[in-house]
């Protein structure tokens, strides 16, 4: 079979085979599980080969992102293959400020979560009602619609590009995204699109495809399984039944059930909450039995399982009502009488075997039921004509395919292009963050704590220092490491709002040679560049094991019960993963080098990592930018 050649470049180390690798799976209709890490160019290969394996098939390929940026960049791509191909590449977003220009000013509608702001879209853009209509939707007439659509054909914009081309016109760059997704064949989406049910049923609609047409390539696919999870996962807080009890006071606290009101039933799951803080809470946070809370309403009500449910129901045509009444007067729909029913209704539904039931304490203790299972979500997946996961951190692969449940899948390690010897990685042997040694000894922290300075001070390069937790962090901290170090210090601090984390780091890349304190497994180490000379020492204090906790104890019985290796899947695994993540902030291209110290003795076992024992960590720092 001959294809066309659409890779707008010359050619790399590896990516020929790369491009090979995806253009055949993607054709033959095949699952393809890939390690590539930074440098393979993973983004405009697999986003060619697609192109290529579906050329003339009427199929059409949906990149999923995590993040703006990578839109952009999938953009660009697109926009270079575009001199070879017929290319139509669209970036759809949620509705948020940069979409939704009816929003842009309203503080209250900037906090809507995406299902509230699509219950206002819909009723002003139906318009005949007192909240009126959105004159950015009224202004996209056919003749706004086929401008949007040459403006992509023609000039291949990126989503910035694209929705300053609609504000220049007053109209909604949502709606008109939306309209030009029919004549799209590359579709760049954030994950909700395509994992949450609903949304993904209207998405593919608007495509104008089924399952079965879609190619869906999947980016930094290492945080998918987790990403699946969290979408599978109830909580009630604290916080959230006490704005409850409020919305029932300012509604008259309507009935819902034989003289029950709104307010007697969030005071049962109040006083459930309370009990259960009392009777199970013995560390953050800690099972409950499964049927704890509905047995609790039960018994406290004395109704059946029926009347519970007639109840949440009657509780969710409440809370509706509310949020109607809300949109009637053009606010945010949102009530949190219907969140509150939504949450009743999926914990009583919810599967013994994939959901487990905890509570937590802490400031805003709450109530959970946590999903074990990433597969059931995945499961569209299986329909698509083909999938590609990839990631610069996927091994082990098979674990990958376990927790996905990916049907005979092609899985492929692709090598780093980059010149082996601009990284070196070792570990020292007599230190650990073990929780016995690290709270049990305090030389064991000292000898941290000296490493630590002596490996900062011992050259003047840009430093990260990845911590395990924030408690660590705050303690060294605390401690006055800071001061002992004779730098800038810049830091990745729990809750710090994305703005500043920003601002710290445009600082810290500007002044080389400055220090970063930031989190194995944070918004750092996982997330931003540090090119060149913005990052050329790493020092891992520990290896970034999840605290021990009921949720985490559950995970590990649940992998071990299913697939047999609980603690490698639902603890190593992603242990590794966060700090390959870290450790490859070091090289962003081939001309980087680095060095990363893993301050613990267990890295000597952690497969992935590839760390060789360092006797004298300053002495071999030293000599690797010496010789550099
Ligand atoms: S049509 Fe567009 S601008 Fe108007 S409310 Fe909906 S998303 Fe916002």
């Amino acid at each position: 079979m001959t294809f066309p050649d659409y890779f707008p470049y010359t050619h790399r180390p590896g990516q020929a085979e790369m491009i090979r690798l995806v253009r055949d799976c993607v054709h033959d209709g095949r699952h393809l599980v890939v390690e590539a890490g930074t440098g393979t160019g993973k983004t405009v290969t697999a986003l060619c080969a697609a192109l290529e394996g579906t050329a003339n098939s009427g199929r059409k390929v949906i990149f999923l992102t995590r993040t703006k940026s990578q839109q952009r960049q999938i953009a660009l791509e697109a926009r270079a293959i575009a001199d070879k191909a017929d290319v139509v590449c669209i970036a759809i977003q949620g509705r948020g400020p940069a979409t939704c220009p009816m929003m842009q000013n309203d503080r209250e509608l900037v906090s809507g979560t995406s299902e509230e702001l699509s219950k206002l879209c819909a009723t002003l853009k139906k318009g005949g009602t007192e909240a009126g209509t959105c004159s950015f939707f009224d202004n996209l007439d056919d003749a706004a619609v086929e401008a949007c659509i040459s403006f992509v054909r023609s000039s291949h914009p990126d989503p910035e590009e694209f929705r300053e081309f609609c504000s220049v016109r007053g109209i909604c760059p949502y709606e008109a995204a939306k309209r030009v997704l029919p004549y799209a064949n590359v579709v760049s989406a954030p994950y909700p699109f395509f994992f949450i049910p609903g949304i993904r049923t209207h998405f593919l609609e608007w495509m104008g495809i089924g399952e079965r047409d879609a190619v869906v390539i999947m980016d930094e696919a290492h945080n998918l399984p987790n990403y699946l999870r969290d979408i599978q996962t109830y909580r009630m807080t604290q916080r959230a039944l006490d704005l409850t009890m409020k919305e029932a006071d300012e509604n008259k606290d309507p009935e819902i059930y034989e003289g029950l009101t709104v307010k007697d039933a969030v005071t049962l799951v109040q006083d459930v909450l309370r009990d259960a803080l009392e009777q199970f809470l013995r560390r953050d946070n800690d099972l409950i039995p499964p049927g704890y809370l509905s047995e609790e309403m039960m018994t406290r009500l004395g109704m059946t399982t029926y009347g519970i449910r007639d109840m949440l129901m009657s509780m969710y045509t409440v809370g509706e009502a509310v949020a109607d009444e809300k949109k009637r007067r053009r606010k945010l729909p949102r009530s949190h009488i219907l969140t509150l029913a939504r949450f009743l209704l999926a914990w009583i539904s919810c599967g013994e075997g994939s959901h487990v039931y905890l509570v937590a304490g802490g400031d805003n203790p709450y109530l959970e039921a946590y999903c074990l299972d990433a597969s059931d979500a995945a499961d569209p997946l299986l329909s698509c004509h083909s999938t590609v996961s990839m990631s610069g951190t996927l091994r082990p692969l098979d674990v990958y395919v376990k927790e996905l449940s990916l049907y005979d899948p092609v899985t492929d390690s692709r090598p780093s292009p980059f010149p082996p010897g601009n990284l070196k990685v070792g570990y020292v042997r007599d230190v650990s963050t073990k929780y016995d040694e690290l709270n049990g000894s305090e030389d064991t922290y000292e000898r941290l704590k000296r490493y630590v300075i002596d490996l900062v001070n011992c050259v003047h390069r840009s430093t990260a220092v990845f911590f395990p937790s924030y408690a660590l962090m705050d303690r060294f901290i605390a401690d006055g490491v800071p001061g002992m170090l004779g730098r800038e210090i810049y830091y990745e601090k729990s809750g710090m709002p994305q703005s500043e984390l920003m601002e710290q780091m445009v600082d810290f890349k500007c002044s080389e040679g400055a220090v970063l304190f930031a989190v194995t497994g944070g918004r750092i180490s996982e997330g931003l560049d540090f090119p060149g000379k913005e990052l050329e020492l790493a020092i891992l204090v520990g290896i970034p094991y999840a605290k021990p906790s009921a949720k985490q104890d559950a995970l590990v019985h649940y992998c071990q019960s299913r697939y047999g290796n609980g603690w490698d899947m639902a603890v190593k695994v992603p242990a590794v993963r966060k700090m390959r993540q870290a450790i490859g902030r070091l090289i962003r291209s081939e001309t980087d080098r680095g060095v990363a110290v893993i301050l613990d003795r267990r890295a000597a076992d952690l497969a992935g990592i590839d760390a060789e024992y360092m006797e004298d960590p300053v002495a071999s720092v030293r000599e690797f930018f010496v010789n550099g």
